[in-house]
């Protein structure tokens, strides 16, 4: 799942990014309304996270024009304006959930989730590899037919790896997605991830490459 943030406060811009990367989805960061036009025409985005005041133009402005112009990508409204009017309005020009900052990350990729599965119904393919399945919108894991209960980390790093099963992931790429490029990562902390993956899923589920990093095997 590829989301489009688009926010110009730096440290909300990076704590949504990396938010976002921990619960398995790949953020395009953006801080202002025409960069944000110009990675919409060729991205295939599943929904967007928008500011409302933007340093080139409103976020309110943006949404009405990139509705009038017919795209229906699924749009959360992240802003400190917590008034009624504010809510309303945006609503009313196409946003389909509004979040008053400040917010949980966790409620945002909740409802992200549920935004998304919506939009979707049920016509976004389940990703499956050997006998694990695992849907991209609600994260459920199974393997064998049988439910597999990962923790978001884990969930992140298995969907890195997931997203090209026979490729080699380095150490330091897993680590950009699933912390972000400035979370705190203990030295042992994916080994500790991809060890509880290995737990649930079985050994031979994550191959390690000594001094390079992993890849999927057959759970
Ligand atoms: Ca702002």
């Amino acid at each position: 799942m590829r989301i489009l943030l688009i926010e110009d406060d730096p440290l909300i811009g990076e704590a949504i990014r990396a938010g976002l990367a921990q619960n398995g989805w790949s953020a395009e960061w953006v801080r202002d309304a025409a960069s944000a036009s110009c990675a919409l025409v060729d991205h295939g985005f599943n929904a967007v996270v928008l500011d409302l005041g933007l340093p080139d133009r409103d976020g309110l402005d943006w949404l009405r024009a990139f509705r009038q112009g017919g795209d229906r990508l699924p749009v959360i409204v992240a802003s400190a304006r917590d008034g009624l009017p504010d809510r309303l309005a945006a609503l009313d020009t196409g946003a389909d959930d509004f979040l008053v900052k400040p917010f949980a990350l966790d409620e945002l990729c909740a409802r992200l989730r549920a935004l998304l599965r919506r939009s979707a119904g049920r016509s976004v393919d389940t990703i499956v590899h050997h006998g694990l399945s695992v849907d991209p919108i609600t994260r459920e894991t199974t393997l064998h037919g049988r439910t597999v209960d990962l923790s978001a980390r884990e969930y992140a790093v298995l969907n890195v790896l997931l997203e090209r099963p026979g490729m080699l992931r380095s150490r330091a790429s897993i680590e950009q997605r699933v912390y972000g490029a400035s979370g705190e990562v203990g030295s042992n902390a994916l080994e500790v991830h991809v060890h509880a993956l290995r737990r649930k899923l079985g050994a031979e589920a994550i191959v390690t490459v000594r001094g390079v990093g992993y890849r999927m095997g057959c759970p």
